[in-house]
């Protein structure tokens, strides 16, 4: 489909000569890149093209069927556009990120943004990963799941329920819905439904989500703005939007390597300058995206953060005769407080608790921690969550399977496993990574794969 007409008249007045480099560089096919997790210490991705703006991020030279490869499904990559983890940029020039920090990701799923944040942040951070959609929450918990974190909090809030935590976020991460002009090479349907209607419709939803959470930061705190967009109603115009209506607002410059061509938009208005991140297609390896970064000043002294680090008894804690059952399950165990919560056990780092005790009374939280399973009848029954989790203990049995087994035991189906001598819980592993849980009986093992999860296409 050709580019919709008005899109192609505005877009030109923006790139002047480029146009024509723009509009070829959509007809080539889209560079696949992907982010390793260092939480899985593995990288199990035989390319060396790098992401220049970020240290985990490597291109790779085609396209796999990702489904089909157990590392994939054992979260040791994220599969993500190249130009989006410029985030990692912003986060590590704006702070240090071994202080603790409190980071709201507001517009969350699938993911890629949040469990970026989740590599960058230390382990005594907060991440809020939020979803407003209900039926996108899953993916989100899928891959928070695969990327094995323990310090996120995934939550199912419209923007406006963040009013009532005035000051508590260090970072706020807009990644907001938008248009979608980036993606009409990687997605083609965008240009179908792109219109100039759309475009103020994502705009006003735009300025409603940053009007909705502004307060919920922290004076000296940050706020990334992000679209995958070109358009200036949903990018610089927003940004304009935040500086006019709030006077301690002021916008932040990131350095970039001028062999990146990442395009830094500078305005200048009265006294005020906005700065802004452009990536377009002709210029970089990536798909179209908007950045920028403000700051709310005043009064430095109230930012980083309250923590307290002594934990305080939740009103949702596991009874105490049940605690030395569940600490067998991860390693560590006195770093954690075990809460029950919406029937399944978590683990909480111990700093915490308060948060997850003050939070809970205003979002409604889908997850914290890392999710430790069900009890039932004074046994733990686990779940997959802690399966793909590096704070499981070491001390669970585990049979190690062929590529082959890994692929008919996600789909769950007899994966032909011979001489297993040992009963109980124990985890499938593939090349040493944790896929999930089976469970075996006397006369039959048991695949706790979950079933929403398990692949569904043919594996030949
Ligand atoms: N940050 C994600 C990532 O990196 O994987 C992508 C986010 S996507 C660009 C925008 C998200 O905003 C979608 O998950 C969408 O469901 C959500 N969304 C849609 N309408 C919203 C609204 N009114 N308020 C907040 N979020 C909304």
């Amino acid at each position: 489909m050709e580019l919709p007409i008005d899109f192609k008249t505005r877009i030109k007045d923006i790139l002047g000569s480029e146009m024509e480099a723009f509009e070829n560089s959509l007809t080539s096919p889209s560079p696949v890149s992907v982010r390793i997790n260092p939480l899985k210490n593995t990288d199990p991705i035989p390319v060396d093209e790098r992401i220049d703006w970020c240290k985990s991020g490597k291109y790779l030279s085609q396209r796999p069927v990702f489904t089909l490869d157990p590392f994939f499904q054992a979260g040791a990559y994220y599969v993500q556009e190249a130009s989006s983890m410029f985030l990692e940029q912003i986060l590590e020039q704006i702070l240090d990120l071994s202080q603790d920090i409190k980071i709201l990701d507001l517009c969350a799923a699938p993911g890629g943004k949040s469990t970026h944040i989740a590599s960058l942040i230390n382990s005594k951070s907060l991440l809020i990963s939020n979803e407003v959609i209900r039926s996108r929450v899953n993916i989100l918990e899928q891959n928070i799941a695969k990327w094995g974190t323990q310090n996120v909090f995934i939550t199912n809030n419209d923007p406006k329920d963040f009013s009532a935590l005035k000051n508590y976020f260090d970072i706020i991460v807009i990644d907001a819905p938008c248009s979608g002009e980036g993606m009409f090479r990687k997605t083609p349907e965008a240009k179908e439904e792109w219109s100039m209607d759309n475009v103020n419709l994502c705009s006003s939803r735009q300025k409603r989500i940053l009007g909705d959470v502004i307060d919920s930061l922290k004076p000296g705190g940050f706020l990334i703005y992000s679209t995958c967009t070109f358009n200036l109603e949903e990018n610089e115009n927003n940004i304009d939007w935040i500086l006019e209506n709030n006077p301690d607002f002021e916008s932040i410059k990131i350095n970039t390597n001028p062999n990146w061509n990442i395009l830094e938009n500078k305005i200048t208005k009265e006294d005020k300058l906005l700065y802004s991140y452009r990536f377009y297609p002709h210029k970089l390896k990536g798909e179209g995206f908007f950045s920028a970064c403000l700051r709310k000043k005043e009064n430095e002294n109230e930012f980083h953060s309250n923590y307290k680090s002594k934990p305080r008894q939740s009103n949702e804690a596991v009874q105490k005769k049940l605690i030395p059952l569940l600490n067998k399950w991860i390693k560590n165990p006195t770093e954690y407080s075990f809460l029950n919560h919406n029937n399944e056990v978590y683990a909480l780092k111990n700093n915490q608790v308060d948060d997850f005790e003050k939070l809970k009374r205003i979002l409604n939280i889908r997850h914290a921690g890392i999710n430790m399973g069900k009890l039932m009848r004074d046994e733990l029954l686990p779940a997959h969550f802690l399966a793909l989790n590096p704070a499981i203990s070491d001390d669970i049995q585990k049979i190690e399977v062929s590529l082959e087994q890994a692929l008919l035991y996600m789909k769950r189906e007899d994966f032909n496993a011979k001489n297993i001598t040992i009963k109980g819980w124990a985890l499938i592993t593939y090349e040493g990574l944790n896929l999930g849980w089976i469970k075996i009986l006397n006369n039959r093992i048991n695949n706790y794969f979950p079933k929403e999860w398990r692949i569904r296409m043919a594996i030949d």
